[in-house]
Order: structure tokens, then sequence, then C-alpha cells
């Protein structure tokens, strides 16, 4: 019996579809010259989750804030469900498609002082899985991610609409004078 048949794996890949590259709210933040927003997201994280990766709970000086997206494949829309601090290493498997099958990032990996194979490791170590299963896991990703490049998704940022976060700060406003 293999892992696989329990269920789901602690460190998933998950591909965003190309047609919805850049459309991230850490990109909506950095497009609208408002990288506070971010930052209170960052500064919200530690104070939830502490100095831990949210996947493999390793304690971490470097976490890096990811965004966890769900996909309707019927109706083509992407929604964010959350965001949370990873290790670099449990983030370099999210982003699997740039770390270990670009130029860019096996020159930025060379640079960092790892190598593809580390990446790995890891994923097999947080999953208690072999290597096989990694490959077949990774294919399985790139099949999905192929078949969802090919749709335009709309998007949900959920709780982190910026808008919703506007109607709020409005209310707030509204509040102090009423
Ligand atoms: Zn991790």
């Amino acid at each position: 019996m293999t892992i696989e048949s329990h269920g789901k794996m602690k460190l998933t890949i998950e591909l965003v579809p190309s047609t919805v590259w850049y459309l991230s709210i850490y990109q909506f933040y950095k497009k609208a010259r408002q990288p506070q927003k971010w930052h209170e997201i960052k500064r919200r994280l530690f104070e939830k989750e502490g100095r831990f990766c949210w996947i493999c709970r390793e304690e971490s000086a470097r976490l890096e804030a990811h965004e966890i997206w769900s996909y309707d494949d019927i109706r083509h829309i992407q929604k964010l469900e959350g965001i949370h601090h990873l290790c670099h290493f449990c983030h370099k498997i999210k982003h699997i498609g740039l770390w270990l099958h670009t130029q860019d990032g096996e020159r930025m990996l060379k640079k960092e002082g790892f190598l593809k194979e580390d990446i790995i490791r890891h994923f097999c170590k947080v999953n208690g899985c072999s290597w096989e299963e990694f490959k077949r896991k990774e294919d399985e990703a790139f099949r999905v991610w192929k078949q969802r490049s090919r749709f335009q998704w709309k998007q949900d940022f959920g709780e982190y609409d910026p808008a919703h976060e506007r109607k709020q700060q409005e209310n707030l406003t509204l509040q102090r004078f009423l």
C-alpha cells in the first residue's frame, strides 16, 4: 500500500495556470505601490504562525509567504484560500516549475548553494514517500497545469479581497461619525 492511498500528501505541488501568472495578491499590492499592505499580511502571519513552516513545521529564519489557491474546474474560478508562511524548501516545491525546470531557477538555486536533489529530498522527507512517487506527483501536477492553462480564470481573493478591505475601512470611518 502506498502513501497515496492514505489520501492527500502534506506537501503538494500546486502550479498556477499560466493565464493567471503575476495576478497574485502580492503582485496586486506591488503594482498598486502599497508594499505596506503586504508587510501587514506578513506581520500577521508571524503573529499567528510564529517562526515555523506551516507545512513541515520546521523552524526557519527564512519564511516566505505563500498564497494557496483552489480551482473550480467547472466554472473556472481561482480562489485565494489562505496565505501561509513556508520554509524556502516547501515554497520551492510549490513553484517547482521555476526551480526544477527553468534556467533562471537553476541559476538561482546554484547561487543559494543547493541542488535540485535537495528540493526533491525535502518533498520525500515531508511526505514520507519515494522519489518515484515524487516523479508521479510532479507529472500529474504538470498535466493539470497544462489543462488549466487553456482557460481564463475569474479570480476570487476571498477574505483578502482589497475591495472588501476598503469597504471595512469605510465602515469603520463611518462608525466614528455616528
Ligand atoms: Zn517547510
